[in-house]
């Protein structure tokens, strides 16, 4: 059983705290921190601590639904942390023609502005 499938990435150095980041949540599972890049006030990226083959959600396993639901959960609460009782959006973008550009499976949480519907 490969339990570490896929190449390591920029956010395997992130959990490491091998190069920093701004994090602004964490649990046992969950890792969140600041997008380097935001699109909005509040854009906040929240990772598995082991990406356990989730590259993508599309890879995902019947193993993974538990993290998969902490990942969720754990957008609501960090959405309650940083305020954002006007709304918020979550995001997960899924291989090239979702602009995925880092294979470790992570949840975008954006807020702080009005959001436009449908995005690009
Ligand atoms: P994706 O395009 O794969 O859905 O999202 C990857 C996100 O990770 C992008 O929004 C990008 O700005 C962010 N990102 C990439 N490298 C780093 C980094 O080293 N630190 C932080 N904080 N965010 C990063």
């Amino acid at each position: 059983l490969n339990v570490d499938a896929g190449a390591p990435t920029i956010f395997d150095k992130i959990v490491k705290r091998e190069i920093p980041a701004t994090v602004v949540y964490e649990n046992v599972k969950v890792l969140a921190f600041r997008d380097i890049n935001p699109q909005a006030p509040v854009h906040v990226v929240l990772i598995p601590k082991e990406r356990d083959g989730l590259t993508q959600l599309s890879k995902a396993s019947e193993r993974n639904k538990d993290v998969l639901g902490e990942l969720l959960f754990a957008a609501k609460v960090v959405a309650e942390q940083e305020g954002l009782v006007e709304g918020f959006r979550v995001v997960i973008n899924d291989g090239p023609q979702g602009c995925q550009s880092v294979y470790h499976l992570h949840l975008h949480l954006l807020g702080g502005r009005q959001l436009k519907w449908p995005p690009g």
